[in-house]
């Protein structure tokens, strides 16, 4: 049974499915693990490191799909390689399965049954391989790393013999994961934090951080869904967050936003005349940008700026940190592969709470109702 890891080529992409840690795993559980060279370059990891730990390196991408039982990778295959692996091979990776669903045509041709780690249901039975939340983690971090670089003042407040330097001022819109990191790692640096979230649950994580929960009355509307998501807000609701947000954004030096709704367009929280109204100097970190962004400025990947506020919406930020990233993305995969592998041998169990929701296609049909229902709005 033969697992391959390629080489990323998305520009800007330096994380690796898979690291040797990882490998060491597999290979000791009896597969073979073949390694395109330099996939792990960008995590710091070299062909040899990949060899040390039992692993075969080759320079041939098209023999390595060409051989592969199971494809993992970090970004979804092109075309190309999804055309040169084998009918019924395996596939998972981040998928886009929602957002790009008729991208996945090609796998449907080829038989090929897709995993997509953005579908691992949050149960506690998956959270070691719960990729969304690993990524999130070091996106949350390395926003407010960015922010602090790029503002024009300091994060701590300080005492010194020219005077006192008062503290940054941080917003935090959306307090998920990625939220959560922000906030916590806004408060490490000395800021003074506030949050909002439409989630009531949001509000306690929030405090136990030390960040002040900014609350907004929405009227008692549902805004959470079961699994614990939020849901997408009536046009009112939302004009209710937009007018807190537009009065708090008023005193932040950094506004970090990273509000979703699962295969929805990013809410709209942050006004042009929100914009206005905020100090010059002061900065955005949209991290909503790959679904339109929270902020009505925003460009995805691109540096706008506004009357003295800079607003930044990279989409890709977990790839600044490949070596960290790709860690944790890689223990979340082989997490994932212990589900498929049974001795040493492919046993997929569409019947599993996490292996069944998972899937994208098998057997050349789309196998998930949300991402079949997303394929058909497209093609109507
Ligand atoms: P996400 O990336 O989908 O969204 C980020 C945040 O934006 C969420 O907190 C959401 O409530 C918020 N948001 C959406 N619309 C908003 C709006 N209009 N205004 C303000 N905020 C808005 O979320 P996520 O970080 O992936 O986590 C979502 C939920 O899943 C959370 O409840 C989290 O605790 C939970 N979770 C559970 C597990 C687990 O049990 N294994 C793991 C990870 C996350």
């Amino acid at each position: 049974m033969n697992i391959v890891v390629l080489r990323e080529t998305l520009s800007g992409e330096a994380r690796v499915a898979l690291m040797p840690e990882s490998v060491k795993k597999l290979v000791a559980s009896q597969v073979s693990v073949l390694v395109e060279s330099a996939a792990g370059l960008g995590a710091a990891r070299t062909d040899d490191d990949y060899r040390e730990t039992g692993a075969e390196v080759s320079t041939d991408r098209q023999a390595l799909l060409a051989a592969a039982d199971v494809l993992v990778t970090v970004n979804r295959p092109a075309t190309e390689d999804f055309a040169a692996l084998r009918n019924g091979a395996v596939v998972l990776g981040f998928l886009r399965p929602l957002e790009e669903a008729a991208a996945l045509t090609p796998a449907l041709a080829r038989g090929l049954t897709t995993f997509a780690m953005e579908l691992v249901p949050r149960i506690t039975r998956a959270q070691a391989m719960d990729a969304l939340s690993s990524m999130a983690t070091v996106v949350g971090y390395k926003a407010v790393l960015i922010g602090a670089a790029q503002i024009p003042r300091m994060f701590p407040m300080l005492m010194t013999a020219a005077g006192t330097v008062p503290p940054a001022r941080v917003l935090v819109l959306g307090a998920g994961v990625a939220g959560l990191q922000a906030i916590a790692t806004a408060r490490r640096l000395g800021a003074v934090v506030e949050a909002y979230d439409v989630r009531a649950a949001a509000g306690e994580q929030v405090r136990s951080l030390g960040a002040i929960f900014l609350e907004v009355d929405l009227g008692g509307i549902k805004t959470e869904d079961a699994g614990g998501y939020a849901v997408e807000l009536s046009e009112e609701a939302l004009a209710r967050g937009r007018d807190l947000i537009a009065e708090h954004a008023t005193k932040a030096d950094l506004v970090i936003t990273t509000a979703q709704v699962p295969g929805r367009r990013a809410p709209l929280l942050v006004t042009e005349a929100a914009v206005n109204g905020m100090r010059r100097g002061a900065m955005i970190v949209d991290l909503a940008g790959a679904t339109g962004g929270n902020c009505e400025l925003s460009k995805a990947d691109a540096v706008v700026e506004h009357d003295g506020v800079t607003i930044i919406a990279p989409t890709n930020l977990a790839a600044t940190v490949p070596v960290h990233a790709s860690q944790l993305y890689s223990r979340n995969v082989t997490a994932f592969l212990g589900l498929l592998i049974k001795a040493g041998q492919l046993n997929i169990d569409m019947n599993d709470d996490v292996v069944g929701p998972s899937c994208v296609t098998h057997q050349g049909q789309v196998v998930n109702s949300r991402v079949a229902a997303a394929m058909d709005a497209k093609a109507s």
